[in-house]
């Protein structure tokens, strides 16, 4: 098994390492006291292409496989998950759904702008009565002629108060996932509000918002996908985004792991730099470990993706592990920070509270269990 990367690979992961360390690495500790990333950074995204890649180059974007697209999560996870964030959901969610199930006429009103920057999308599939229970969703569509009214509320929606698009599944016919159909809605389109969500333990620099659909207007052609297909259209993107989820966290975790051996060969006590202590190189090791464990199984489930195999179960893996490790490996950084670790001017505390959210976010860590042992029993313990 080749578990290296083509030249073309390697370089696209350089030139995505060399960015963040310019363009994200010295702000993230103002960006998060701040609570907002400065939103040039959506142009300078869009500038090297990284918006658009997986996109056609037909429709603006600057193609490349998925593995390159992981690739760059992990640089961009590595650097904030905010920004990750901004990518992960505008570009993988939200563009290649459209890509993917949408027609030609919508595929030339919103992929263009989205990988140009002009427009970012956002993902609304989560209630404030259903989260991991998405297929109970409640939020209406109903057909007036030719148009839909859609009624209902959508929870922590991340890109929320910046997108120009928002994805949004409601219910157009009866219970369960097969009654789900999927829209794209511009945010400007009348009865549609937004509330950004404030207070959140991390992921500061990020618009994650509450959108409030009031009877509002959207014709036929904004239906993306069939009727009913909603849902389908909703676990596929999420099949994916846990790829992306799960390289994000292997960059978070790396980033933790780089900065704690830095700072354990710098600082010394009892005389000593406290890498030479076997237990802080214990902890050391572990993250390691864990880290390339977690990169392992992020670069096998995008492997069958390029492939054009089966990979929800090996995309939930790679999300279950990559992510608690991620925690852990933040934890653990902090450790080797002592007090310094526990205060903003370090790193590693703000990744502590980044990398929270990534065992609960598409798809909990149960949920990922639940996937996992369905496949190997066959049961469903949902
Ligand atoms: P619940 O579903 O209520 O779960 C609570 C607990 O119960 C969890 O531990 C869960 O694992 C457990 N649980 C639930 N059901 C079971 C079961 N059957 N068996 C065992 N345990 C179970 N959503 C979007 O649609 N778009 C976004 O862009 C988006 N961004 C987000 C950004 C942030 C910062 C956050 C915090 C959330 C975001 N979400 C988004 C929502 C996220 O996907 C949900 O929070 C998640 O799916 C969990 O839903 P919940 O919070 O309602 O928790």
């Amino acid at each position: 098994m080749d578990l290296g990367l083509t030249q073309e690979q390697e370089q696209f992961r350089d030139l995505a390492r060399d960015w963040v360390d310019r363009e994200v690495v010295p702000h993230v500790t103002e960006w998060d006291r701040a609570e907002q990333v400065d939103l040039k950074i959506v142009g300078k995204l869009a500038d090297l292409g990284f918006l658009g890649l997986g996109i056609a180059e037909e429709f603006g974007g600057s193609g490349g496989d998925f593995l390159s697209y992981i690739l760059m999560m992990e640089e961009l996870g590595r650097g904030d998950t905010s920004v990750r964030g901004i990518v992960s959901v505008s570009l993988g969610l939200v563009a290649k759904s459209i890509q993917a199930y949408g027609t030609d006429a919508q595929k030339r009103q919103w992929l263009p702008g989205m990988c140009a920057g002009d427009t970012l999308g956002c993902f609304g599939l989560t209630e404030p009565g259903t989260g991991s229970d998405a297929g109970s969703l409640t939020t209406r569509a109903v057909r007036d002629g030719d148009d839909w009214l859609i009624t209902g509320e959508k929870i922590f929606i991340t890109n929320g108060t910046w997108a120009g698009v928002v994805l949004v599944f409601a219910r157009t016919g009866g219970p369960g996932p097969k009654g789900i159909t999927a829209f794209l809605v511009p945010a400007d389109a009348p009865g549609l509000t937004r509330r950004e969500i404030k207070g959140k333990l991390g992921l500061r620099g990020q618009a994650t918002a509450e959108i409030n659909f009031d009877g509002v207007r959207v014709s036929d052609a904004n239906r993306l996908g069939r009727e009913g297909g909603g849902f389908k259209i909703a676990m596929s993107a999420l099949d994916k985004g846990r790829i992306a989820v799960a390289s994000g966290s292997v960059g978070l975790a790396r980033g933790c792991l780089e900065a704690a051996v830095a700072y354990a060969q710098e600082r010394t006590q009892f005389g000593k730099p406290i890498a030479s202590y076997q237990l802080v190189q214990e902890m050391l090791a572990d993250m390691a470990v864990e880290t390339d464990a977690a990169r392992l199984l992020v670069w096998r489930a995008a492997d069958l993706v390029d492939r054009g195999r089966t990979f929800g179960t090996e995309a939930s893996m790679a999300k279950l592990f990559a992510t608690e490790s991620a925690v852990k490996a933040a934890n653990q950084a902090i450790q080797v920070f002592g007090g310094y670790g526990y205060v903003d001017e370090f790193p590693v505390g703000k990744a502590m509270r980044d990398a929270r959210v990534t065992t609960l976010y598409e798809g909990t860590s149960q949920i990922q269990k639940l996937l996992i042992g369905r496949a190997l029993t066959g049961i469903s313990a949902f």
